[in-house]
């Protein structure tokens, strides 16, 4: 029988809001896991007068004071890192090994780093610019954040867009995926207990068309931050431009995964694979278009179909497994029905291309070469376990390839020439892009793309200027009364 779960979290305590029950399905069996009601509109506006309440003290607590709490919180998670990870892999189906080793020490990690983040904030140097003032920055909590998160890696998303926001002193308000609640209501549990004060981290579930519409276009935040699909990212700063709020927005991917004829095919091999699986491809940064040097081609993808063949996909709770379920059946539903495409649009499968005989949304390893560069599995967003293979013909043409799309989140460049590695680091339009490697991210470095992968940054201290106004203080040190200037304006004194 699912387990009921606490709707929202609003102003330190759940709440039982009032929407129709939801069931939280857990992809790897079509099984309900647990239930909850979902908010409205109504709960949205309560979630944000408490945030709207709360600022003021926590936007004036001592960045040691605030550094106290996230450290505690990042403690905390760690002790419950077991429960992120059961919650985690029972809501995506996500492999427990994943959810282990990657989603949740990153998430610990993302809080600890910003515990000492809180800390050290800067701005230019106080100095007298002008010679008769003293000019200062003040870096100051923007207010309310808005956030609204999607279902792939629901806890660190949520820490992504909450954690940094609190260490810079603003209150939030934060909707996840109505399918995927359960971690960042337990994220925001520990919260309160690691001290942070009531109505300065809130949490209200429900559907993007009635929770998240509200939450976006809502009158009294400040800011809101999105991360999910570019089309519904467009929607969300449409709802923010009518307040004229500002918005950071993380939005989908296509990366490009270039081999260079003097690349290490083998580790090149490993990593396309990696790079395209990981979360079964549900990931915005996965490697997802092969451009592969015509030297290399046939030995390239052949040696990713014989890894590919060897993946073991099934129950997401055995530690043996390597790929786990899609988040639905109709996701599922979508990859398969891109694939079954692909050949007419010139494509080949090589191998995978079907769902195996199980219970769950599974969909096996894909790879499919000779890809036109029209075809819609080349170009759209797949957010599966699929990747794509092109040949090149010259440096140029692998450039021109890797930025042949609206895209711009992250790129892989796989070469043992440094000026080969060093063009393509400048040249591929995208906001991340690895030599000789393709997916590690950490706390230090900005995450954020350009073009259609939206703009802004989540990670590091590059992340506070979405949460952080910066105010210039400017003071006379004359005491003149009738200052030189003046006379710009009234010349007959
Ligand atoms: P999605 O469909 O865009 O949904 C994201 C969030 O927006 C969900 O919480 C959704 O709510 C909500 N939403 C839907 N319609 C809305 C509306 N009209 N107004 C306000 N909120 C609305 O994305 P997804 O399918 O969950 O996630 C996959 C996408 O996220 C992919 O495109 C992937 O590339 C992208 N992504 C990007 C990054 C990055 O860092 N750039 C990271 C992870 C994922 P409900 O689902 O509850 O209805």
């Amino acid at each position: 029988m699912a387990v009921k779960v606490a709707s929202s979290w609003i102003n330190g305590a759940s709440v039982e809001t009032s929407g129709e029950t939801h069931q939280i399905i857990d992809p790897a069996t079509g099984k309900s896991v647990s239930e909850y009601n979902l908010a409205t509109a109504a709960d949205v506006d309560t979630a944000v007068a408490a945030a709207r309440a709360a600022f003021p003290a926590w936007a004036g607590a001592t960045p040691a004071e605030r550094s106290a709490v996230l450290a505690k919180l990042a403690k905390l998670a760690d002790e419950h890192a077991e429960q992120f990870v059961a919650e985690e892999v029972s809501q995506t189906g996500k492999p427990v090994r994943l959810a282990t080793e990657f989603d949740v020490p990153g998430s610990v990690d993302n809080i600890d780093f910003f515990a000492g983040a809180a800390r050290h904030l800067e701005g230019k140097a106080t100095a007298e610019y002008s010679g008769d003032h003293t000019s200062s920055i003040r870096r100051e909590a923007v207010g309310v954040v808005a956030t609204i998160t999607p279902w792939n890696y629901p806890l660190q998303m949520a820490v992504w867009k909450v954690i940094p926001a609190l260490a810079a002193g603003c209150a939030v308000v934060i909707k996840p995926a109505e399918i995927t609640p359960l971690t960042t209501l337990t994220l925001a549990r520990l919260a309160s207990e690691a001290g942070l004060p009531d109505g300065v981290f809130n949490v209200v579930t429900g559907s993007g068309a009635e929770v998240g519409t509200a939450l976006a276009g809502h009158r009294d935040v400040d800011v809101v931050t999105f991360t999910g699909s570019t089309a519904v990212g467009r929607k969300v700063m449409a709802s923010a431009a009518v307040h004229g709020h500002r918005t950071q927005l993380e939005l989908g991917g296509k990366a490009p995964f270039v081999v260079f004829s003097d690349a290490d095919l083998d580790a090149a091999v490993q990593g396309a694979v990696a790079g395209a699986l990981i979360n079964t491809g549900q990931d915005c940064t996965a490697a997802t278009r092969a451009i592969v040097a015509r030297e290399l081609y046939d030995d390239f993808v052949a040696g990713v179909a014989e890894v590919m063949g060897k993946i073991v996909v099934g129950d997401p709770h055995d530690p043996d497994t390597d790929l786990g379920p899609l988040i639905s059946y109709a996701h599922r539903d979508k990859v398969a029905g891109m694939v079954a495409r692909a050949p007419q649009q010139g494509g080949r499968v090589v191998t995978g291309g079907e769902a195996p005989d199980l219970p769950g949304a599974f969909y096996r390893p894909t790879l499919i070469a000779d890809v036109d560069e029209s075809s819609e599995v080349y170009r759209d967003e797949i957010f599966g376990p699929v990747l794509t293979v092109r040949s090149f013909t010259d440096d140029d043409d692998a450039l021109r390839q890797a930025n042949d799309t609206e895209y711009g989140l992250a790129a892989s460049a796989w070469t043992r020439d440094v000026y080969r590695a060093q063009r393509a680091s400048r040249e591929i339009n995208a906001g991340c892009v690895w030599i000789n490697d393709h997916i590690p991210i950490i706390s230090e470095m900005p995450h954020g793309g350009v073009g259609a992968s939206g703009f802004g940054k989540d990670m590091s201290d590059y992340s506070f200027e979405e949460y952080l106004t910066i105010k210039h203080v400017m003071s006379d040190i004359t005491g003149v009364a009738e200052k030189e200037w003046h006379r710009t304006i009234f010349n007959k004194r």
